[in-house]
């Protein structure tokens, strides 16, 4: 169990937790610097209170390069209204902020991935002490946690919100619950490839609802997946109660990741030829990609073949793939998860 007792972090808050309205403020993260002497990281956050009800913490920007987190978050930061609110709303748009200004996954500053730096340090690099900051200040705050994500530069996703199996099936089946109210065009029962230092993993383990999303990628946002994050956002923010009004019925197809088997990975360099696009059907042994050594014309390329049946719900970008890249995802079509199953 993680201790959420206040301990000391060096960032500070420009804004009043505890306040109602709206508040634009920053998280201020000291970093001394060539170019700064005694400078700061600026971490947008938006505050938006009003009335009694429970609090929800919606984060894009974890990774810096994917993009329909922070275009929904910022706008909703914009237009939402406090008097339509019973509740609390905490909105950062680009929680690593130096990784979303540089368009990177992970931090120019230390390198930090910091979706693997949680439950972070107050003592340790940049990226660990935001992680450490959000363990022991924002997620306690917090009866719902929304942590946005796509494929970033280096994969593609059908749009999907997803929660994960867990051990108490009471909190699975709200997880659940707020992944139907999001109702992307699928919902993924999610199993990661490794889970330690997640940002999911520590609000799961403190006991709160959580979900995420991967709505696209390929370093960029379209119109379709910007709006499925706000659409999504609003109706979650309805199921809790924190914003009046029924969500708009959207239909979402279930999928899971049952096991490892989902995962295909490169065994070389080459040129990919993807033989399925995302959401189409796929059996198992079927061709999903060839990939094509670059460096002379006669040579064989690898093929790559579906492990199981289901459809393609993860490609890798561009069109160049390296040995060890994740190839692609093969989920398999699923029922909405009751409580009980596993
Ligand atoms: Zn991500």
């Amino acid at each position: 169990m993680l201790n959420s007792a206040p301990r000391p972090s060096p960032i500070v808050a420009s804004v009043d937790f505890d306040a109602k309205g709206v508040q634009h403020g920053h998280l201020r993260l000291p970093y001394s610097r060539d170019d700064s002497a005694w400078g700061s990281i600026m971490i947008p956050i938006c505050i938006i209170a009003h009335g009694i009800g429970p609090t929800a913490l919606l984060i894009g920007g974890n990774h810096g390069d994917e993009y329909e987190g922070p275009a929904a978050l910022f706008e909703l930061a914009q237009t939402l209204a406090p008097l339509h609110v019973s509740g609390r709303i905490i909105i950062v748009p680009a929680l690593n902020y130096p990784a979303f200004r540089a368009g990177t996954r992970t931090s120019p500053i230390d390198g930090g991935n910091l979706n693997r730096s949680f439950p972070g340090r107050p003592d340790g690099t940049v990226t660990e002490k935001i992680a450490d900051y959000v363990t022991h200040r924002l997620i306690p705050l917090a009866d719902i946690v929304l942590d946005f994500h796509s494929g970033g530069k280096t994969l593609d996703f059908l749009p999907y919100a997803a929660a994960h199996t867990l051990p108490d099936k009471s909190q699975q089946a709200r997880c659940f619950a707020a992944v139907a109210a999001f109702a992307a065009p699928y919902s993924m029962k999610m199993l990661e490839i490794d889970a330690v230092g997640m940002l999911d993993t520590t609000v799961e383990e403190m006991g709160k609802v959580f979900i995420t999303t991967e709505l696209g990628g390929a370093g960029t946002a379209s119109a379709t997946s910007i709006k499925i994050a706000r659409q999504g956002t609003l109706d979650v923010l309805r199921h809790m109660g924190i914003l009046g009004g029924t969500p708009e019925p959207r239909t979402s197809r279930w999928l899971d990741m049952p096991s490892s088997d989902c995962f295909t990975f490169a065994r070389d360099d080459g040129l990919i030829a993807f033989a399925r696009d995302l959401g189409a059907p796929v059996s198992a042994n079927e061709i999903i990609a060839l990939v094509y050594p670059i460096g002379s014309t006669g040579v064989a390329p690898i093929e790559y073949r579906a492990a199981i049946d289901g459809v393609l719900a993860a490609r890798h970008v561009p069109g160049l793939i390296k040995a060890g890249d994740c190839l692609s995802v093969v989920a398999t079509i699923a029922e909405y998860p009751q409580p009980g199953q596993t």
